[in-house]
């Protein structure tokens, strides 16, 4: 007899504005496609205005959970029934998991950052030099202090902001932190092991925009990350490959929180290279991470 007939798919998608250009779709649905799972990732453009609408409105539709992007990430929390560990930390969510019909807001930026890291380094007892206090900043910030990191130096622009993250790290985690106002080029201090751009800095169409940093102060021993994910490479992890330093770039980070998403949604462990395949096809090659 034929199989029984299904034509119901499991939802789940991120809802942002403007959202046309990202890219998740194209890496999720790879995975789902390689792993013969009948789900759908929508790209949803929801006005902020129509928030709770729509969250109301996946719950109606037995969406398994969505991602959030700009500008939603905090805005959501108020229309979600509990927030996981991260998420309440940082205050801001950027998944949202169907749990026996409660949804739960997570926070998997930070979580895939330190997945990819961890293919190079042990971060227990690392001390760090992160540039930027916006959300990624925040949300690796956090990931990096409960893994263990010895201690932050927070580089940002804004010193506001920049305060605003050493207080939550140094009140919430036991990592010393510590900020830096960024005023010319940024020395990385000695004894630094692990550098990361978290701020918008060369991210598309910028693409010649260049971190204001001492590129002499880099050192072969030094891990070098950057968050931007398109283009992949960008002068930051080109000048720190020239200088010899081990690289990840901002694929490294989209494929990881991407694949701890679809673990959350849906019990299944996808392959990272497939979703990574997928976004170079979109965005051009990067590195390994
Ligand atoms: P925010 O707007 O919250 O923060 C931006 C940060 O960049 C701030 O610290 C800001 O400093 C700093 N900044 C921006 N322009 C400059 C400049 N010209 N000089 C100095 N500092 C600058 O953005 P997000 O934190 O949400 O996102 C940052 C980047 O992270 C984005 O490019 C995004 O694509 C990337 N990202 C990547 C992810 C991935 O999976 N690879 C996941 C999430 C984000 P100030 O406080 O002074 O304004």
């Amino acid at each position: 007899m034929a199989e029984e007939l299904n034509f119901k798919q499991e939802l789940v998608g991120v809802f942002g504005k403007p959202v046309a250009e990202n890219p998740t779709q194209a890496m999720v649905e790879a995975a789902f496609g390689y792993h013969h799972l009948d789900w759908r990732y929508l790209t949803l453009e929801v006005d902020p205005a129509d928030l709770g609408d729509a969250v109301r409105g996946a719950r109606a539709m037995g969406f398994r959970g969505f991602n959030c992007t700009i500008p939603h990430k905090v805005a959501v929390i108020e229309h979600l029934d509990g927030l996981g560990e991260s998420a309440s930390t940082m205050g801001a969510v950027n998944c949202v998991v169907n749990r026996d019909g409660k949804f739960i807001g997570e926070n998997t930026d930070g979580k895939g950052f330190v997945t990819a890291l961890k293919s190079l380094v042990d971060i227990s007892g690392k001390r760090f030099v992160l540039f930027g206090a916006g959300g990624a900043a925040r949300a690796i910030g956090v990931e990096i202090a409960l893994a263990g990191a010895a201690s932050i130096i927070i580089v940002n622009r804004s010193e506001v902001r920049g305060r605003e993250l050493v207080e939550l790290l140094n009140a919430r985690t036991s990592t010393r932190t510590d900020f830096v106002k960024w005023e010319g080029d940024f020395s990385i201090p000695e004894g630094i092991d692990v550098v990361v751009n978290a701020t918008s800095i060369g991210l598309y169409p910028d693409v010649d925009a260049v971190l204001a940093i001492d590129i002499d102060s880099l050192s072969p021993e030094m891990v070098v990350a950057d968050v931007i994910p398109n283009p992949p490479r960008t002068r930051l992890v080109q000048d720190a490959e020239a200088a010899g330093c081990k690289v990840i770039d901002g694929l490294g980070m989209l494929v990881n929180q991407g694949v701890i998403g679809i673990e959350y949604w849906t019990g299944v462990t996808p392959d990272a290279a497939v979703m990574r395949a997928a976004l170079e096809e979109v965005f051009g090659k990067g590195d390994e991470g």
